[in-house]
């Protein structure tokens, strides 16, 4: 049933076929109901006004004055021309400037009349002046609907060239309303929206625009943010309901020789009671017959390996083999090594495969992988090609999860007739309303306690003009025994570069730390396998003291005598992964430091994020910031990005608390109906409907 929301856009007075194309081109905006929910970014308070002789350098950044207009005149040549019209208000008298658009403007201004005037003061030597503010007519502004309160819509060049700009939105939005309004229905039901006190959606969507009160606006915005996170909850936990109502698990109920010959024999240390209370997750989920999913978070070195090797040992137990997929050649190389070591004498098998494994080697283990004698498989992503087959795959454990894409992850889930549990791992906290939201139809284990006798890592930011100190401290460090590791950034974009940078950086590493005294070991991803192997040895073996090394080395790399770790440009990293990097040193018993090395010059994020670091090691509150600060840059632009589901108004960083609501509600519901076929959950199935499809579980888009 078409209703006039979808009446195509070019049909709104004041747009057209030429304004249309650029609406539909710049925001996807091609119907009324897109312009409908098209929503302001922010709110200027319309009956604040400043009197212009209270103007001080501290006013705010934008204000908005009641000032008579005195006259005007045009000044300057070519591009420097403008126009001036001097206003005054009795208080004071300031000027407007306008450098382009001059005519329009000239037309619309009168001598002698009365406008309210909206900009960003500047103060010069004493003189006020607004340069291309926003201004109406008083009488005009007293006929618009809404309060006091207008809204600010963001838009773009392209918009603002068909005279689009926030104004000209508004403008449109106001014509929008005069024919939309009456003929908006509800799209939740009434028993949603009273057992939340919601506001009707025609209210909702009216005061979103124009907002009659303060009041009235936040009522609007949770409204439309609990509408939307609710239908996201919905879609999410309909798919969870689907897999755990499917029977097709497979049953690990044995704990047997493997497990226990390593638990009781070989175990080097005691379990840390985390990493106890996630053991015991897993083989309750193992024994439900239903296919596990679980998302296991834990800070660096919190001991996930340790966990995740248990699982695969209780796989082996009962007849399944198990994998582990790991994003690099080294992790994979070192996974194998200490495991290998600690289920030594034990009688379980197992083998690395990654894509330099040689042919000989590597068709040994893929026949021995395909009858069944393998039991351990770990590997890079040459465990997801074709001929790699497995005798009966019961468990898929996947390292570092968000450095592998969806559809890696997924072929995974193939390798056997019937889907193998799956334990995904992430040093890389997520929030918990992110958690809830991206990855609600996973089960979520958390390692919150590092095992005992950490120090905890000390952090300072230095820079580049403090090379020297740098230096001194690396030295007295190494004459300690310890040794460092010195990363440099590696941003796909400008490969060429940042090779560059890593090379001399190598060569002022070796000049400052000359032979016979130092030796140092450089390791990036483009050297062969056998070179990488290599230098990682000699450094493992402590024959090298430093390691030069593009971030190759971020995940997982274990060499607990290493205490100091040097980040080059750490401005250029995000914080996750200088929160990953430094996680690399204060493995042993010793103190550990970690240096952030940075321009002398620096963006507000980028200090913020150096400055974060320093002062925390808390992984979840560092992840919680990173989405902050992230969450803050998409303020103003036209969509949030960094999400599988495209906001358009509820925040994940901001909305935790409307995310609960939304989550409880979508539960209470469905435990009710599950899958919404009652007649009065019609709405919800749409609501539902609209997030279906979108929203894989992709760990990688916030990584
Ligand atoms: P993660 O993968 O979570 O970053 P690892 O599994 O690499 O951490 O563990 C980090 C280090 O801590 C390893 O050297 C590991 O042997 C050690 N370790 C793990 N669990 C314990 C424990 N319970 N007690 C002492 N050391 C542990
Ligand atoms: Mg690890």
């Amino acid at each position: 049933m078409a209703t006039v929301l979808d009446y195509d856009i070019k049909f709104l007075p004041g747009v057209g076929e030429k304004r249309a194309g650029v609406l539909a081109r710049e925001l996807g905006i091609r119907t009324f109901g897109d312009l409908l929910y098209y929503f302001p970014f922010r709110y200027v308070d319309r009956t604040k006004l400043f009197r212009i002789g209270d103007i001080g350098p501290d006013a705010p950044a934008y204000i908005q004055v009641r000032a008579r207009v005195t006259g005007m005149a045009y000044e300057g040549e070519g591009r420097k021309r403008r126009l001036r019209v001097f206003v005054s208000d009795g208080s004071g008298t300031a000027d407007l400037v306008w450098f382009s658009g001059t005519k329009w403007i000239e037309k619309r201004i009168e001598a002698g009349r009365e406008y309210i005037v909206f900009g960003r003061p500047a103060l010069f030597r004493g003189e006020l002046s607004f340069v291309h503010p926003e201004i109406d007519l008083v009488e005009a502004l007293v006929n618009r609907p809404g309060g006091g309160l207008q809204g600010v819509y963001s838009t773009t060049e392209k918009l603002s060239g068909v005279q689009l700009g926030s104004k000209g939105i508004y403008k449109l939005v106001c014509n929008l309303w005069e024919q939309v309004q009456g003929h908006i229905t509800e799209t939740l039901p009434p028993s949603v929206v009273a057992a939340h006190g919601l506001l009707p959606l025609g209210e909702a969507l009216r005061n979103i625009h124009f907002p009659q009160s303060q009041e009235l606006l936040r009522q609007a915005e949770y409204r439309l943010k609990f509408e939307e996170l609710l239908g996201i909850q919905l879609a999410i936990l309909s798919r969870r309901v689907t897999r755990t109502t499917a029977a097709d698990g497979f049953f690990f109920p044995r704990v047997g020789e493997f497990f226990n010959g390593f638990y009781r024999t070989k175990l080097p240390f005691e379990l840390t009671g985390a990493q106890k209370r996630v053991v015991k997750e897993i083989r309750a989920d193992t024994v439900t017959g239903h296919q596990m999913n679980r998302l296991l978070q834990g800070d660096v070195g919190s001991g996930k390996t340790l966990v995740a090797l248990m699982a695969m040992l209780l796989a082996a137990d009962n007849g399944f083999q198990a994998c582990m997929m790991v994003p690099t050649e080294i992790l994979a190389r070192q996974h194998f090594a200490s495991i290998t070591k600690m289920v030594e004498g034990v009688g379980v098998r197992v083998a690395v495969l990654t894509g330099s494994t040689k042919k000989r080697e590597r068709d040994g283990i893929l026949e021995e992988l395909a009858s069944g004698g393998l039991h351990i498989l770990i590997g890079t992503h040459a465990l997801i090609e074709e001929r790699v087959k497995f005798d009966n795959l019961g468990l898929v454990v996947i390292d570092e999860q968000h450095r592998f894409g969806v559809e890696q992850r997924a072929r995974m889930w193939t390798k056997n007739s019937r889907p193998p549990h799956v334990l995904v791992m992430t040093a890389t906290p997520i929030p918990r309303t992110l958690a809830m939201t991206l990855y609600g139809d996973l089960d979520v284990s958390v390692i919150d306690e590092l095992p005992p006798g950490r120090k905890p890592i000390l952090t300072r930011h230095l820079y580049d003009s403090q090379r020297m100190k740098l230096f001194g401290f690396l030295r007295s460090e190494i004459a300690r025994g310890r040794q460092v590791y010195v990363v440099y950034p590696l941003i796909k974009e400008s490969e060429k570069m940042d090779y560059k940078d890593l090379y001399d950086g190598f060569e002022t590493m070796s000049r400052e730390f000359p032979l016979p005294q130092y030796r140092l070991s450089v390791v990036h991803g483009k050297l062969p396998a056998e070179e990488k192997e290599e230098g990682m040895r000699a450094f493992r073996e402590g024959t090298t003291q430093i390691m030069v090394a593009t971030s190759v080395i971020e995940v997982g790399v274990d060499v607990p005598n290493a205490t100091v770790m040097v980040i080059e440009s750490a401005e250029r990293f995000g914080l996750s992964q200088l929160h990953q990097l430094r996680g690399r040193v204060g493995r042993g018993g010793e103190q550990s430091y970690c240096i952030l090395m940075s321009d002398d010059r620096l963006s507000r994020e980028a200090r913020a994020r150096l400055d974060a670091m320093v002062e925390t090691n808390d992984g979840f509150r560092l992840s919680e910031l990173d989405l902050k600060l992230r969450g803050a840059g998409d303020i103003g632009g036209t969509q949030q990005s960094g999400t599988a589901f495209e906001l358009k108004i509820a925040s994940l960083a901001k909305d935790a608390a409307v995310v609960e609501y939304a989550r409880r509600a979508a539960e209470e519901i469905l435990a009710a109906d599950p899958s919404l076929t009652l007649p009065e959950n019609a709405l919800l199935a749409r609501l539902k409907g609209r997030y279906v499809n979108r929203g894989e579980t992709d760990f990688g888009m916030i990584s």
